[in-house]
């Protein structure tokens, strides 16, 4: 992880938070304050936002970006409101029922294709130190689950009508007792800054005791060490987004190489996590598909097939501004060569076409070298899930 070049706070009482304390010590004992580091500074968030903004444009590529410069600060701050939200999905697509929690917004990584590029309007990297609040909701959400289950109205979703008319149909007493799943890699890597904010070990403590709940932790990062003092584990999956090394090294700026994130998953698996893994979004690229199957030997090769929890699937997809975007900051990325088209949900994705074969194929690549894994598309529409996988979303994870 590089060193901030600022640390800054909303105001004094931020410091009165056993959370800020204990990250400012852990930035200490990783030397990743400041060089010139007294104390933080005390910022209006909305006016930096502006400042970054304006700044941003004169800045060298790639580094021409508010969320680019956002990522050189971190911001510790407080949060009135709802911590917790079921995965929006988006519209025509079908949704796996995620609920996301939002502890920090920011990444220190720096994927070429990251849609916070076209998200985020605070582009600082945001830490929200009051922990008790996001804990309580979700143990809150959590008991709210379990009571559901013990009642069987806890079901599959889907975003859109679509998406809701087909799910429904597919729904089997099985997926009507599937367990919550809840992560938090939304707005930012699982566990990039985990080492600095032992906010992931915090939670997964406190959700121990809900037997139908799974915390997921989504990472490009190899940070698992710190995890391994975990009293329970069974409970945690740590899912690596996973692409080709090739597409790692030119697009995942910042990341763990390919071997890294594997060597990661094997120690992870050996202590008793649960294990998935996102190839998504999956790039189009000269010779996909042995990139993609060589990909997928090495790391069915080093973890073991019954660790692995789920596995999913899906696209390079983004708003239409971010090609524009990442086209500025990195001109010479091959990201949009493909031919792409804007979809129902305002969001560009390959040709259905393309898709298709790209899914059918990962697919058919897991389910001759780990037969029993279980393969899912992320925000994918009917006809792909069809043809793809030849299925309908229909069971527990
Ligand atoms: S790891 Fe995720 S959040 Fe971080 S830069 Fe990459 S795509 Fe964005």
């Amino acid at each position: 992880m590089k060193r901030f070049s600022r640390i800054t706070i909303s105001g004094p009482e931020i410091l009165e938070y056993p959370a800020a304390r204990r990250i400012l010590e852990n930035l200490r004992r990783y030397d990743l304050l400041p060089y010139d580091y007294a104390k933080p500074e005390i910022i209006d968030a909305a006016a930096e936002s502006q400042r970054l903004a304006f700044k941003a444009p004169r800045m060298a590529a790639p580094r021409n970006h508010a969320v680019a410069l956002g990522k050189e600060v971190l911001h510790l701050t407080t949060h009135a409101g709802a911590f917790t939200k079921q995965c929006p999905g988006t519209n025509h697509m079908l949704c796996c029922q995620y609920h996301v929690i939002n502890m920090v917004s920011n990444c220190p990584f720096d994927c070429s294709y990251c849609y916070l590029q076209t998200y985020l309007n605070q582009p600082m990297t945001t830490f929200y130190v009051n922990e008790d609040d996001v804990i309580s909701q979700v143990r809150e959400l959590c008991a709210r689950h379990e009571a559901a289950l013990a009642t069987g109205l806890a079901g599959v979703s889907a975003a859109g009508a679509a998406g809701r008319a087909a799910v429904a149909g597919a729904a089997t007493s099985k997926a009507a007792k599937r367990p919550l799943r809840i992560g938090t890699g939304e707005l930012s890597d699982s566990l990039a800054l985990d080492p600095i904010t032992g906010f992931s070990s915090r939670l997964a403590e406190a959700l121990a005791e809900f037997p139908n709940v799974r915390l997921e932790l989504k990472t490009k990062s190899k940070n698992v060490e710190h995890l391994m003092g975990l009293s329970r584990k069974d409970h945690v999956v740590i899912g690596w987004s996973m692409n080709p090394p090739a597409i790692i090294d030119a697009e995942e700026h910042g990341t763990a190489r390919f071997s890294e994130r594997v060597r990661a998953a094997a120690l992870a698996a050996e202590a008793g996590f649960g294990i998935a893994f996102h190839f998504d979004p999956m790039i189009h690229a000269e010779g996909w598909q042995d990139l993609y199957r060589d990909s997928v030997k090495t790391l069915l090769e080093r973890v073991p097939h019954e660790a692995i929890r789920w596995v999913s699937i899906g696209g390079l997809r983004y708003q239409p501004r971010l090609k524009s975007i990442a086209l500025k900051r990195r001109s010479n990325t091959p990201l949009f060569a493909e031919d792409s088209v804007t979809g129902e949900d305002g969001k560009v994705r390959y040709l259905r076409g393309k898709r298709t074969e790209m899914f059918q194929f990962m697919n058919k690549c897991f389910g001759e070298l780990a037969p029993g894994v279980y393969t899912y598309l992320c925000m994918e529409s009917v006809p792909v899930w069809e043809k793809a996988l030849g299925r309908m979303p229909e069971r527990g994870f």
